[in-house]
C-alpha cells in the first residue's frame, strides 16, 4: 500500500471528494485545500509527498500556487484544469507541473497518474547526488559543491543556473539543444533562446572562479554539453 501524503487542492467540493474517496480507496493519504493561499499553507506545513493542483482557483490560482512550490523545492505537481488555453500553457510542462489531467476526468485514471509520477520522482530521488570531476550536483537540497582534496565549497548559483547543471551534469557528454535546455531548465519564464547563452557563461565564469576550466563547451550548431568525453 502506497500510504504517501496528497494534496488536493480544488475550489469544487464536489470533485475533491470524488478524488478524496478514489486516493483513500487505493491507501493514498489525502489533505485538502480549497484556494491557492490555503494549498501554500498547508504544503509549507504538512509537506505532501504530492500535490493535485486545479488551476482556476480562488485567492491564488494555480499557476501561481506551481510557481511558489518550484521556488520552495521539488514537490511533484500534477495539474488538474478545463480550460483549453491551459492546457495550451501546460502542454509543454515548460511551467514546471510534472504532469496534467483534463477535466472531465476518470478519477482511476487521475490515481494511476499520482502513482506514476511518485514512482519516476522518488527514483530520481534514490539517486540524489550527481558527481562529476570535482562538481557535486545534490538535486534534493538544489545545491552544488566543488570538492577538492575532502574540502568542499558552496557553488552560489541562480536557480536558472542550478536547473541548467542540475539538468546537464545528469548526462554529462550528451549534446543538449539551446531550446531543450531552455524547456527544461527556465519552464516558468518567456525568456529567449538566448538566454541560456548568458546563463552558461555565469556558470562557466562561477565554475572558472573555482578553477574548475572547460566546462559547458559549446556544440557547433547545436548548443551545449556539460563537459567533452575525456
Ligand atoms: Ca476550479
Amino acid at each position: 500500500m502506497d500510504n504517501s501524503l496528497v494534496l488536493i487542492v480544488e475550489d469544487e467540493p464536489a470533485i475533491a471528494q470524488i478524488l478524496e474517496a478514489y486516493l483513500l480507496r487505493d491507501g493514498f493519504r489525502t489533505v485538502r485545500a480549497g484556494d491557492g493561499e490555503v494549498a501554500l499553507q498547508h504544503h509549507a506545513y504538512l509537506k505532501p509527498d504530492i500535490v493535485l493542483l486545479d488551476v482556476r482557483l480562488p485567492k491564488l490560482d494555480g499557476f501561481g500556487v506551481l510557481a511558489r512550490l518550484r521556488q520552495a523545492g521539488s514537490t511533484p505537481v500534477i495539474m488538474v484544469t478545463a480550460i483549453a488555453d491551459d492546457i495550451d500553457r501546460l502542454s509543454g510542462l515548460r511551467l514546471g507541473a510534472d504532469d496534467y489531467v483534463v477535466k472531465p476526468f476518470n478519477p482511476q485514471e487521475v490515481v494511476a497518474r499520482v502513482r506514476a509520477v511518485l514512482r519516476r520522482t522518488q527514483g530520481e530521488r534514490a539517486d540524489a547526488i550527481k558527481r562529476f570531476g570535482a562538481i557535486e550536483v545534490d538535486f534534493a537540497s538544489y545545491t552544488a559543491f566543488v570538492s577538492i582534496d575532502e574540502r568542499r565549497t558552496h557553488l552560489s548559483l541562480t536557480l536558472s543556473e542550478f536547473r541548467i547543471l542540475a539538468y546537464m551534469i545528469r548526462h554529462p557528454t550528451q549534446a543538449f539543444a539551446r531550446a531543450d535546455i531552455l524547456d527544461a531548465c527556465l519552464p516558468e519564464s518567456d525568456a529567449l533562446v538566448r538566454t541560456v547563452d548568458t546563463h552558461i557563461s555565469n556558470l562557466r565564469r562561477k565554475l572558472d572562479d573555482m578553477g574548475q576550466n572547460g566546462f559547458f563547451p559549446a556544440v557547433r550548431g547545436i548548443g551545449y554539453r556539460f563537459s567533452d568525453p575525456r
